[in-house]
């Protein structure tokens, strides 16, 4: 299947925040619609159904709930109090152990590639305050040190670190926003709906003509413009989550540097890939048990980002999670894999080649 780029532009002007979208209905059923700024990134909220308004306003709740909780640079967060801690056990509560306790098990299967403890690397970097530079090998070095999952412990509602050991849960936060915003959905009973948390998106139900919700894949080589498009993807009940390098990024004497940061060398990782698209189920048989498949993605999208095409490709052949890749590369390629295969949609003019992998 095929668009041109100016239909694809077209039909996605409507909604389009961070590159992914969501899609005009143009059906009677008019959406509750909000456009909110937290975690750091521009959030978009279309809900569809009787309950609309009451979920639209829980949703927002549970977006600045979520930002207390998870903030590593607001004083009273239980995430900077675990920073601060210098080794001593921690309260941080059920809800925050269960989500590092998720962390632990990303970063364990894909083999240290998602690393939420790589904060003081990333800090190194400026990418946390704005002031970027290029650090020193020998400080690279010895901050690595302080970076390892092996490196946090958790206990019934508690957690403590090693002293210099610090937590970002940057790379995991919004899918996990996005589990939630799945969870007030169907306590709710929203028939369908999108949130777009910055790169995380969820599509819920399905456009109310009963097709799928249409994701674009934002091409990396044109962050600026959010109707360039890689692909476009036609989504029900799905996560689907993008991670690339092109988000956040500065020029140091003329070489370009990211914010995901390879856990292996310190660096930022440069493994051939512009971004990677991570696709899995949103429905869930239990309501309870989060984090779910909205945090998956989103550990997943930055660590495959880390391994490269190779690695990320093998890993979804042999991990035994259920999820589909989207990945763009940076010889012009956009490696599609075989679950998808009917669900995308190729840009003509993109200049792109499309390859569907099994
Ligand atoms: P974004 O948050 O920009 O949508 P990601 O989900 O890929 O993108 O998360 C990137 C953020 O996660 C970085 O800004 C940094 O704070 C943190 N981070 C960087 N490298 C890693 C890594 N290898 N593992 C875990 N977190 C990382
Ligand atoms: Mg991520």
């Amino acid at each position: 299947m095929k668009v041109s780029k100016k239909r694809a532009a077209a039909l996605l002007a409507a909604v389009c925040l961070a590159g992914m979208l969501s899609a005009c209905g143009g059906q009677a059923e008019e959406p509750s619609s909000r456009q909110i700024f937290a975690m750091d990134t521009a959030m978009a909220l279309t809900v569809y159904g009787t309950e609309s308004s009451a979920a639209v306003q829980a949703a927002e709740e549970e977006l600045m709930r979520l930002e207390a909780l998870l903030s590593r640079t607001s004083e009273d967060s239980p995430v900077t109090a675990l920073n601060r801690a210098g080794g001593r056990q921690t309260v941080v509560g059920e809800e925050l152990t269960a989500l590092l306790d998720a962390a632990g098990t990303y970063s364990r299967k894909t083999g240290g590639a998602f690393d939420p403890t790589i904060a003081p690397v990333v800090l190194a970097w400026g990418f946390t305050t704005g002031h970027n530079r290029v650090p020193d090998p020998e400080e690279v070095a010895s901050l690595l040190e302080t970076v390892g999952m092996e490196h946090v412990h958790l206990d019934g509602g508690t957690a403590w670190m090693d002293p210099e050991t610090q937590m970002d849960l940057g790379g995991i936060g919004k899918g996990y926003a996005s589990d939630r915003m799945a969870e007030i959905f169907r306590r709710y009973e929203i028939p369908r709906a999108t949130a777009a948390l910055g790169g995380n998106v969820l599509a819920w139900g399905t456009r109310p003509d009963g097709t799928p919700w249409r994701v674009g894949v934002q091409d990396p080589r044109s962050p600026e413009d959010s109707s360039a498009l890689a692909c476009l993807l036609h989504l029900e009940n799905a996560f689907a989550v993008t991670s690339g390098g092109y988000q956040r990024h500065f020029e140091s004497e003329g070489q370009s540097y990211h914010h995901i940061i390879d856990p292996a060398t310190g660096y930022p990782a440069q493994s051939g890939l512009t971004s990677v698209t991570v696709v899995a189920d949103c429905r869930r048989d239990d309501a309870a048990g989060l984090p779910g498949n909205g945090t998956m993605c989103d550990a997943l999208s930055t660590a495959l980002f880390v391994m490269g095409e190779e690695k990320a490709l093998d890993f979804w052949r042999t991990s035994g999670l259920e999820v589909e890749l989207v990945l763009v590369t940076e010889d012009g390629r956009v490696v599609v894999t075989k679950g998808l295969a009917e669900l995308f949609e190729e840009i003509e003019e993109s200049g792109y080649r499309y390859e569907i992998v099994s």
